[in-house]
């Protein structure tokens, strides 16, 4: 899809020869794993918990930015900026989180005559309100979810336009993000109390309790929509990725393409993909996450200005490398491909490896990693077939500090069973000591037969938490303390508790 240049849009030539990454873990590495291939030179920021961490090890040079705490080092903009002038450093890619999204950093390089890899501010501007963005949306023909996103917030309006819209309705925080500020209404009469919690909730968490109120859909996927766009006008989509599988409204295992998607469909989210980036004059790497109904309608979400975790999968998919591009388009140069030359081939997924306890309700694990090592050749695989991006290696320390994702199993087969198989055998061979991870969690999820049958919803995981999660598992400090009440009582509870699994299991 093409279009005439907006008087914002003007095509530029930028040189640099030096590349900032304003991130950590795994996507710092990922990002200059392709910037060192296209010949760039790459300079990695960390705050004092991450003097010695793998991005500090693998960047051509690193700069000190704070102490641990991210508010005072990676979300500090002064300090971000003026480490890439320190390092000659002609631009800067923000990864995602931090500072992807916040147009004040944007406008900080520009002043400072730094290219940002991304959006321009206003582009980030115009998605950062849900309320604002749906109407931008409305207006540019793309699908919502029928609700309400005005302005005027009086409870006895807001109450009947929830009346009309039809029960169960979603209330969200016009100013949310992360699942926070989010409350299913049931009826009429729920929702005065509703939105009260709803209104306090958002104005602890963002300062901001404007609502909007949207209808619930009772078992939609979450099919979200690859864009880019060039300054030059052009916009392409690189196809779906399809993040049904969800804890709490967070993505653990993704999948490109979307399962049962017909070529219509995927057409038609494309297109209003790109048209919703167009509207805004977007610029780089985008994703229009869409809610897709059982009946194949499709509905507008949000769209997040920035790369997604889950890129990998559209790599793998498509066979681009979408860092290349955005480092591409923000050097001023058109597209790679045009919508004709981009193709699907397999089917991929991802999982997320998380430094978490799944059986103490997901509580962050912290610790040295002994051992942190995938046996490809050991599982039969190659590394055409499995990715794994990894922000830690053997010997590595996980704090408590930051995102506890650790790193991400990527994987490629013919189609979508060949691309399961290949994730289980690839989790098995993935093996990680001195840390309590997902690792289990996340095979439970991809051997379950509910989603090798393609049952995906956003409640796939509730629906199925009898399945998922196991018996209680003892780890080794328990087993310590245990011995030392005495292993007769041990032996006790190893049977009571955790049936199928034998004493032979924990040692
Ligand atoms: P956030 O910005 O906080 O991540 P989103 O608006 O993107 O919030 O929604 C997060 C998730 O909540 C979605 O992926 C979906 O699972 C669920 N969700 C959001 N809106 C609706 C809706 N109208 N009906 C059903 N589920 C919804």
């Amino acid at each position: 899809m093409t279009s005439e240049h907006s008087p914002e849009q003007k095509p530029q030539h930028v040189r640099f020869d030096t590349l900032l990454v304003a991130n950590r873990g795994e996507i710092a590495c990922r990002v200059m794993r392709t910037a060192r291939r296209m010949g760039l030179k790459t300079v990695a920021v960390y705050s004092d918990a991450d003097a010695n961490a793998r991005h500090v090890r693998e960047a051509d040079e690193a700069v000190r930015i704070g102490p641990a705490a991210a508010r005072d080092s990676y979300l500090d903009v002064n300090a971000v900026v003026e480490a890439a002038k320190r390092t000659g450093s002609g631009a800067i890619h923000p990864g995602y989180g931090f500072l992807s999204e916040n147009g004040a950093f944007v406008e900080a390089l520009d002043k400072a005559d730094i290219t940002f890899v991304g959006p321009p501010a206003s582009a980030i501007a115009a998605m950062g309100d849900k309320s604002s963005a749906k109407a931008r949306m409305h207006a540019a023909g793309v699908p919502l979810v029928p609700g309400y996103h005005g302005n005027d917030q009086d409870d006895a309006l807001l109450k009947a336009e929830a009346d009309k819209i039809g029960y169960p309705v979603m209330l969200k925080a016009s100013a949310g993000g992360g699942g926070k500020g989010m409350r299913v209404v049931e009826s009429t009469e729920a929702f005065q109390a509703a939105l009260d919690g709803c209104r306090r909730e958002s104005k602890a968490a963002f300062g901001d309790d404007r609502m909007l109120i949207e209808k619930y859909l009772v078992q939609p996927r979450h099919v979200e929509v690859q864009v880019f766009c060039d300054s030059h006008g052009n916009g392409v989509y690189l196809f779906e990725r399809d993040c049904s599988v969800q804890r709490r409204h967070q993505k653990v295992l993704e999948e490109a393409p979307a399962p049962g998607m017909t070529p219509e469909l995927r057409a038609a989210m494309g297109d209003a993909a790109v048209r919703a980036a167009q509207e805004i004059n977007y610029v780089g790497a985008g994703t229009v996450e869409f809610l897709l109904d059982a009946d194949g309608s499709f509905y507008f979400m949000e769209m997040n200005t920035r790369l997604q975790v889950e890129h990998p999968v559209t790599e793998m998919i498509t066979g681009q490398d979408l860092v290349e591009w955005q480092l591409r388009v923000a050097m001023g140069e058109v597209l790679p491909l045009s919508q004709d030359a981009l193709t699907i081939t397999g089917h991929s997924f991802e999982a997320r490896l998380y430094a978490e306890d799944p059986e103490q309700d997901f509580l962050p694990a912290t610790g040295t990693l002994t051992r942190f090592a995938l046996d490809l050749e050991g599982a039969g695989l190659g590394t055409d077939q499995v990715r794994l991006d990894s922000g830690v290696e053997s010997g590595d320390v996980v704090s408590m500090h930051y995102d506890p994702m650790l790193a991400k199993l990527i994987v490629h087969g013919v189609d979508r069973n060949a691309a399961l198989a290949t994730l289980n055998r690839a989790l098995a061979a993935l093996d990680v000591q001195g840390v309590v991870t997902n690792r289990a969690f996340l095979q439970r999820l991809s051997t379950h037969p509910g989603f090798k049958n393609v049952e995906l919803d956003t409640r796939f995981i509730e629906r199925n938490e009898a399945t998922l999660f196991a018996p209680r598992q003892y780890r080794v400090e328990e087993y310590a303390s245990a011995a030392l009440i005495g292993l007769g009582q041990l032996a006790h509870e190893c049977e009571s508790d955790s049936p199928g699994i034998g004493m032979t299991a924990f040692v």
